[in-house]
């Protein structure tokens, strides 16, 4: 950063502002992490320069030799760590990656199940400003209203109803492990075709904290650049010997120009980081860290959508505590500590406001705390919530001082 703030000032203040921002505050926010050195060296590499439209062996563009092999050790280390005999590392990002996926197993029209936002589901499995809600026709399965979990049977239910030409399942903010050999089940009952997006819990995946979509779904994707601990961008997985060409079609040439070659460098570090014994550990602990901050909060007074968490994540449910999740996303902001306001099940606030607020542990974790630091941020949370006014000042020494014990790097 030093070096860039003496070629252009304007621009490196502006990163070095963001790097002290990272320093001071503890980070909650379910789908961020902390790289590796490594993971950030491979961005900032002369992979950068580089035009590599198609794929390996069969690229567009000469001088391709030495990326071609970049590229093939990100596929082959990804197909390892997920058990998967195909891999198209090229997708810019989760969202782009599902794109293709729609594009290559669906007609436009056709119609789609999958879980609603704010139940749980991401923007690209139906949202209506979405490019999948605009393009298909989308049904939408939910949580059950009282426990909060997936209701397979409904799932079941909606999908003989609506017979959909493919079923998503994953989420980016549902505490509770999801059975994928169910809705293996339910899309094999109806003749759909079963997409996992497991965005939010690859590392867990990777870690064995999670059952494997990849043994159970025609098509995995995954972003890079959440419990995975990479650079952003996005993953498609696939056993089928015939699927893997429609979706290597759907996204080059179907949605995307040129690979980024400097960030398929950098994926290939980041599963090679996550084959070694230590990530199994770094997934534990991220589940562990969970468990722990849930159970605190409960004991708070903090109730919490589905009463725990089985992964990284869960989702505050502040309508006891008459605090909206907006109010206390600011509050903790003024305190250092960054977490994202979130919609909870049948919310009486609009997304804007919210009811909830929604805490993961990857980034922390990556931090290297561990059960006591999780205690000490669940009074922080409570306190910020119930008591702000008076206890701001004892809470913002608390984070310094959890933070100067932790660096980032
Ligand atoms: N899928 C899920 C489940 C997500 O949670 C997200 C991002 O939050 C995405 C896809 C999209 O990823 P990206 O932001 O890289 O497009």
């Amino acid at each position: 950063i030093k070096d860039l703030i003496g070629y252009d000032e304007e621009v490196g203040n502006s990163i070095l502002k963001e790097y002290n921002r990272q320093c001071r505050n503890i980070e909650l926010i379910a789908s961020e992490n902390v790289v590796s050195p490594a993971v950030m060296a491979a961005m900032g590499t002369v992979l950068t320069n580089k035009y590599a439209e198609g794929y390996p062996g069969k690229r567009y563009y000469g001088g391709c030799k030495c990326v071609d092999k970049t590229e093939n050790i990100a596929i082959e280390r990804v197909c390892k760590l997920f058990g998967a005999k195909y891999a198209n590392v090229q997708p810019h990002s989760g969202a782009q990656a599902n794109m293709a996926v729609y594009q290559a197993l669906c007609e436009v029209g056709d119609t789609v199940m999958g879980m609603s936002l704010d139940n749980g589901g991401h923007l690209t499995h139906g949202s209506p400003v979405n490019q999948s809600g605009l393009l298909y026709n989308m049904v939408s399965y939910g949580v059950d209203d009282e426990t909060h979990m997936i209701d397979y049977d409904a799932v079941r239910e909606l999908a003989k109803k609506t017979k959909p030409k493919m079923i998503i399942a994953g989420a980016s903010a549902y505490p509770r492990e999801i059975r994928f050999d169910i809705f293996k089940d339910i899309a094999k009952e109806v003749g759909a075709y079963l997409f996992v997006d497991m965005a939010h819990i690859a590392g867990l995946v990777a870690g064995g904290c999670h059952m494997n979509p990849v043994e159970y779904a025609d098509v995995v994707t995954t972003t890079t650049h959440k419990t995975l601990r990479g650079p952003r961008g996005g993953v498609i997985l696939t056993n089928d010997d015939e699927l893997i060409k429609k979706f290597n079609k759907a996204i080059f040439p179907g949605t995307q120009g040129g690979p980024l070659m400097h960030i398929i460098a950098s994926k290939a570090v980041c599963f090679g980081e996550a084959l070694k014994p230590e990530f199994k550990e770094y997934a534990k602990q991220v589940v562990k860290n969970a468990s722990v901050l849930a159970d605190e909060l409960i004991k708070q007074g903090i109730d919490l959508v589905s009463g725990g968490t089985d992964n990284h994540l869960m989702l505050a449910d502040l309508t006891k505590v008459g605090v909206t999740g907006r109010e206390l996303q600011h509050r903790l902001d003024e305190v250092y500590i960054t977490v994202n306001k979130n919609t909870i099940p049948n919310d009486p606030q609009s997304p804007f406001v919210t009811s909830g607020v929604r805490i993961g542990t990857p980034a922390v974790t990556s931090r290297g705390f561990k059960e006591s630091e999780m205690k000490e941020i669940a009074e922080y949370i409570y306190l910020a919530a119930t008591d702000f006014d008076n206890k701001g000042d004892y809470i913002r020494e608390g984070v310094e001082a959890l933070t100067k014990r932790f660096p980032l790097y």
